[in-house]
């Protein structure tokens, strides 16, 4: 079926075999007589579909035994205070600001803990990452906040920090939210990943939790129950009614993942290097151009959000009318940092990226 190519930062495009698949098991889930959204989450079809949902993620990344799965509510934002209910006992925090998704943890995190800057690129417009040798981490810092991939700035973090080598005890704490799936974690280097599923693994509503045992039961007082890490995990994520269509639709996204191979690899190992290839393609083409410009450091260039500018800055609503005309969708930049962002989740194939290139060569051509 062709389809539009949608570079949305999220909500995201989806696979189309995953919306055919959820479109034809509306109104019958396999001979249940029921469609996903109207069963209870208790009872023998709904179970089967969450405990499949959390195998295959558990397969997909590489989540090791003494880690939990948690599907959650509330998104990326609610977890910059249910993070913090949960590991900081009110103490010290480190929080790593790189960006827009970063500052706003630290500022959530204000209301429940003593977070404290740990390293920033604000002066440098948040277009670099700053060396990890060179963080303030505290003895006492409950845990390290970091945003893996910054969707607005368009930073990603390439290789996690050891922070053992960097003398800190303190589990690191990730925001994943717009890269998870799209390349490997290295989980001996993590504590907690949280992220918003609405980017790379599903529709919104759902919130993806993976933490390390020994790091639940810490939760504050004043913690909702629903929040409490330990009690969600106790539940199997079921302590009250998890978000079971969006579960349903990442389940669906995670045996689509398990599909996809590229030459001898699968799954997110075969997503990576597609992922690594459609980068390439877009940054080696803005470099080279004369029209258009992304200013983040090559050492930290998201694979999955590139934002972009025209050098002549009038050109802006014919460059995104003509896209609109050629197919390629939802291309204008996030409103803290003007300019375009091309958004290239897994669901966004190569041939995407190809059109987009072959669209902005063209039109960087007219303007001559
Ligand atoms: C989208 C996003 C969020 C916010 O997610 P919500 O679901 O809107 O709360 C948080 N962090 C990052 C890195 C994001 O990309």
């Amino acid at each position: 079926m062709n389809r539009p190519y949608n570079f949305s930062a999220g909500p995201a495009a989806m696979p189309v075999e995953v919306l055919q698949q959820a479109a034809a098991e509306m109104l019958d889930w396999q001979g249940t007589g029921m469609g996903v959204m109207e069963m209870s989450h208790r009872g023998k079809a709904f179970m089967s579909i969450i405990a499949a949902a959390e195998a295959d993620l558990r397969e997909l990344l590489a989540v090791p035994d003494h880690f939990r799965i948690l599907f959650m509510q509330g998104g990326g934002l609610a977890e910059n205070a249910i993070v913090p209910m949960n590991l900081s006992r009110g103490g010290a925090v480190d929080i790593v600001v790189t960006g827009g998704w970063s500052q706003k943890s630290y500022k959530e995190a204000r209301k429940y803990c003593q977070p404290q800057v740990a390293a920033s690129n604000e002066a440098d417009q948040h277009t670099t990452l700053p060396p990890p040798a060179g963080w303030q981490l505290r003895d006492n810092a409950q845990y390290v906040h970091l945003c893996s991939n910054e969707t607005i700035h368009g930073i990603e973090v390439h290789e996690l920090p050891d922070l053992r080598a960097l003398g800190s005890d303190a589990p690191l704490v990730i925001d994943f939210s717009s890269h998870v799936a799209s390349r490997s974690v290295d989980w001996s280097r993590v504590g907690l990943a949280f992220g918003g599923a609405q980017k790379n693994l599903g529709p919104a509503g759902l919130t993806l939790v993976v933490v390390r045992e020994d790091l639940l039961g810490h939760a504050l007082a004043i913690c909702p129950s629903a929040f409490d890490y330990k009690t969600v995990a106790a539940n199997g994520s079921m302590y009250n009614t998890p978000p079971t269509y969006a579960i349903y639709m990442a389940g669906l996204t995670f045996q689509w993942l398990k599909r996809q191979h590229e030459g001898a690899l699968s799954g997110v190992a075969a997503m990576e290097q597609r992922n690594i290839a459609k980068a390439e393609l877009l940054y080696g083409f803005i470099d080279q151009s004369q029209l258009y410009l992304n200013k983040v450091a090559h050492n930290c260039r998201s694979r999955m959000n590139v934002p972009f500018f025209l050098r002549d800055e009038s050109r802006n609503d014919a460059f995104l009318a003509g896209a609109q005309t050629r197919g390629l969708l939802q291309l204008k930049g996030h409103k803290s940092v003007g300019g375009m962002r091309a958004s290239l989740y897994n669901a966004l194939p190569l041939a995407g990226v190809q059109a987009l290139v072959d669209y902005m060569r063209d039109f960087e051509q007219t303007q001559a």
